[in-house]
């Protein structure tokens, strides 16, 4: 993304904030509360509509096309065809309290991708697997932590095979004893190569699963880096203060 900006009212969140992730890339978000990480990732997912600026998924325009030099917005169908080749996890997992967990994850692959309903559920068996919760396939989301309804979510997430995947404080709504599960499933997704962006309040799983971490201050990406530069050695001197608060 391009000195992307985006107001709500007379509240600017982002402030040309630019971001480049290449594929496999593990990118880590970090910044006070009210510095405009959600509102980044949720621009990038298409959720809300950019002021300026542009995004682009694997060299594609985000959101418009040119027609005659002119940025034309695309239609709904084609933003549709753009968000699916993402994926995105919410601090509140967001999970359709009246399906089982399977459909959960097959229910995108079959109505949106056309997936057949039967390769559908062996991929989300699968991909349960692999977030360790192939048990609880036939289980609804109330029966299950706060923990593994992230995982189930991210399991969801996967699903579609998305290009991208981005995770705002995936753990922030979890009780403490909970959130090490899912940072484990999030470091596997690292290291199977998944290109992510994650927006993390934990700053020691921060350096351990960035490839880069990105520090957002006012609706800016003020300083970006690999992780030991980022944390032992920040440039600039909100980043410096912003950090000393987790030491
Ligand atoms: P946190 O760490 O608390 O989650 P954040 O870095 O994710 O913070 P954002 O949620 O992106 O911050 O918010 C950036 C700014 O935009 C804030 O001032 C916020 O109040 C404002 N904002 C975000 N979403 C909206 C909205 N839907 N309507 C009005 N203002 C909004
Ligand atoms: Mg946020």
């Amino acid at each position: 993304m391009v000195d992307v900006r985006k107001r709500f009212g007379a509240v600017t969140a982002l402030d040309g904030a630019s971001l480049d992730v290449a594929e496999g890339e593990v990118v880590v978000v970090v910044g006070p509360s009210g510095s405009g990480k959600s509102t980044l990732v949720r621009c990038l997912h298409q959720l809300a509509p950019i002021d300026g600026g542009a995004m682009y998924l694997d060299g594609e325009l985000l959101g418009y096309e040119h027609v005659r030099g002119r940025l034309v917005p695309l239609t709904e169908r084609r933003v549709a065809a753009q968000r699916r080749r993402m994926g995105m996890v919410f601090q509140q997992f967001q999970l359709f309290p009246h399906w089982t967990v399977l459909r959960n994850v097959t229910e995108a692959p079959v109505r949106v991708h056309g997936v057949a309903p039967a390769s559908a559920r062996a991929a989300a068996m699968e991909l349960l697997d692999r977030v360790g919760l192939a048990d609880k396939a036939d289980a609804h989301p109330r029966q299950l932590s706060g923990g593994q309804q992230q995982r189930v979510a991210i399991a969801r997430a996967l699903a579609t095979r998305p290009r991208l995947l981005l995770l705002d404080e995936p753990t922030s709504a979890l009780d403490p004893e909970l959130v090490e599960e899912v940072l484990a499933v999030v470091r596997g997704l690292a290291r199977d190569g998944i290109t992510m962006i994650v927006v993390t309040h934990e700053m020691a799983f921060a350096r351990e699963v960035a490839d880069r971490c990105v520090f957002m201050d006012a609706g800016r990406v003020v300083e970006t880096g690999p992780p030991e530069e980022f944390f032992d050695r920040p440039s600039s001197p909100r980043l410096a203060a912003f950090l000393s608060r987790f030491s």
